[in-house]
């Protein structure tokens, strides 16, 4: 389970498997704290938008430092619902935020080294957490379903093994506020994908339609990786669209939350 934190008019979750190792800074925002108005209400870390460029820069500002995060030293994803994971050392620290971004493609974040804190953006798509508590390296992960289909979570855990040695059993994963099978609601040919990639449990129908169950598919290939540790939040984006932003639930009219995490 993710717990709400409140510090002042700043509300963002936390992991507690993930504080409880001291290893990390971390934490994944709401739409409570910043300073947007309408519909991007107020956290809002999505750049190229209505918004504009000093609401988010401040934005991201708050957020940092709500999370005890130097906002000059985050470095951001480059999110093209793709499947590459991007190493992250001390030359990339500031992309994104601080200056522009300088990476093609990097759905996915990892790095063992302290004090760089990175960040990936959200509304509706799934966040994804991971920490090797034994030798201190994290990640984080872009999974919307096209990055689910193309398994971004399990290539990220393939990563930490091939270029870390990391051990399934020190991973600890955790799946974050995201739109769920409540919700989710695709055509008959993303369900097929799921079905065929995944087992039909990951597609159900609700009266004629298919609902697609992304978690389910993302806990699969992480268990294929043999990674048990999986905290699962099972918040859904679109049923707390108050707190949280969702693309589904506003026609794309919304912000973008953040996924943070740090070693400290
Ligand atoms: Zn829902």
């Amino acid at each position: 389970m993710f717990r709400l934190n409140k510090k002042g008019n700043f509300e963002y979750y936390t992991i507690p498997s993930f504080e409880e190792t001291g290893l990390v800074r971390h934490g994944f925002t709401t739409r409570r704290g910043g300073v947007s108005g309408g519909c991007y209400e107020s956290m809002n870390l999505r750049f190229n938008c209505d918004d504009s460029r000093e609401n988010v820069l401040e934005n991201f500002r708050l957020a940092a430092e709500g999370l005890g995060m130097e906002p000059e030293r985050l470095v951001l994803s480059k999110q093209v619902h793709e499947d590459i994971v991007r190493t992250v050392t001390e030359d990339d620290v500031g992309n994104g935020v601080a200056r522009e971004n300088r990476f093609d493609s990097a759905d996915a974040l990892i790095t063992d080294k302290k004090n760089i804190p990175i960040v990936t953006l959200f509304a509706d798509c799934v966040p994804l957490f991971f920490l090797d508590r034994r030798l201190g390296v994290i990640a984080l992960a872009h999974s919307g379903w096209k990055g689910t289909v193309k398994r971004i979570g399990q290539k990220t855990v393939r990563k930490m093994k091939s270029d870390y040695g990391s051990r399934p059993e020190d991973i600890l994963a955790a799946i974050g506020p995201s739109i769920q099978e409540c919700h989710f609601e695709v055509g008959d040919d993303v369900a097929e994908i799921f079905i065929n990639e995944f087992g039909k449990d990951t597609a159900v129908k609700y009266g004629d339609r298919y609902h697609v169950d992304m978690q389910r598919a993302i806990r699969l290939q992480l268990e294929e990786e043999g990674v048990s540790n999986i905290d699962d939040c099972g918040i859904c984006t679109c049923c707390n669209s108050e707190l949280l932003f969702s693309h589904r639930k506003t026609n794309g009219r919304r912000g973008n939350m953040g996924a943070f995490i740090e070693l400290i």
